[in-house]
């Protein structure tokens, strides 16, 4: 069966609209899918009416979260929760205030680098999604500062970089907290991202943790990750007795080698985490 559990759509920071991606999942041959908007799922909300009649596919309510992990940010996807629930809503609304913060602060500190300009830049790019550092890295190239997204998180955004900001997510117990409360299944993103858990060791204190504050699953077939490091992955997650998750984190066509139809097979002897809905 063909899954993606992780993309984006234009109600984050994906370059197509809900409906064009979801044309793109069943066209990649994607049979179930989540569209995990950072920190909205308005995107899925404005395609999901349309998917119930949809022959051989299914779409699940899906979210991408940020969290603070040792005070560093980190993702959780959140899967098949009931997006009527008071609970998520709030968690939503409280994300998107922290993330038109962390913007007034980015662009205080681009200002202060000489950059002015940057949170009306960021938000037209935005064009009324929430905004996040892609959005400004669009403002950085566009106003001819750098010359691609890269360039503008290596040289101003990134980590540790002068227009970085202090972390300003929740703990990652309370986000897994929200998606758990709102009867979804939390799932790690990305686990091969992180500069904080580059290592074995450090990874698997991660994947450790997030399954003591409910985590479910840990994102395992990743479009674009090196086949050793994702059966590295693949040891920890099953050690840890959690569920495997499949995604592309698709943003844009650009990126081809991270469209739906490049997610792997999961590797044998993990258990799927989309078992629950098919
Ligand atoms: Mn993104
Ligand atoms: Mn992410
Ligand atoms: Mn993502």
């Amino acid at each position: 069966m063909r899954v993606d559990l992780h993309c984006h759509s234009n109600a984050s920071d994906g370059e197509l609209a809900p409906a064009d991606l979801l044309a793109l999942l069943r066209a990649d041959g994607v049979q179930l899918a989540a569209i995990t908007d950072h920190d909205t799922f308005d995107g899925w909300a404005s395609v999901a009416p349309e998917t119930p009649l949809m022959e051989g596919f299914r779409l699940l309510p899906g979210i991408e979260f940020s969290s603070c992990y040792q005070n560093r940010e980190c993702h959780v996807v959140g899967l098949g929760f009931d997006p009527a629930c008071p609970g998520i809503q709030a968690a939503v609304a409280s994300q998107g205030l922290r993330r038109h913060e962390r913007a007034r602060q980015l662009a205080a500190r681009l200002e202060w680098l000489g950059i002015p300009g940057a949170l009306d830049g960021a938000l037209a790019h935005a064009a009324g999604a929430a905004p996040g550092r892609p959005h400004f890295a669009r403002f950085l190239v566009e106003s001819g500062r750098v010359r691609d997204p890269d360039e503008a998180f290596d040289r101003y955004l990134g980590e540790g970089k002068p227009a970085a900001c202090p972390v300003i997510w929740p703990d990652l117990q309370d986000v897994a907290g929200w998606i758990r409360a709102a009867g979804g299944l939390a799932v790690l993103a990305h686990p091969l991202a992180y500069s904080f858990a580059r290592t074995r060791t450090k990874l698997r204190a991660l994947i450790g943790t997030f399954r003591e504050c409910g985590g479910a699953a840990v994102e395992v077939a990743m479009a674009g990750a090196a086949p050793d490091r994702v059966a590295q992955v693949a040891t920890l997650v099953s050690e840890a007795r959690l569920r495997a998750s499949a995604g592309s984190d698709f943003h844009a066509l650009a990126q081809h080698w991270r469209r739906p139809c490049r997610v792997p097979a999961l590797p044998a002897g993990l258990e799927p985490v989309w078992s629950e809905w098919v």
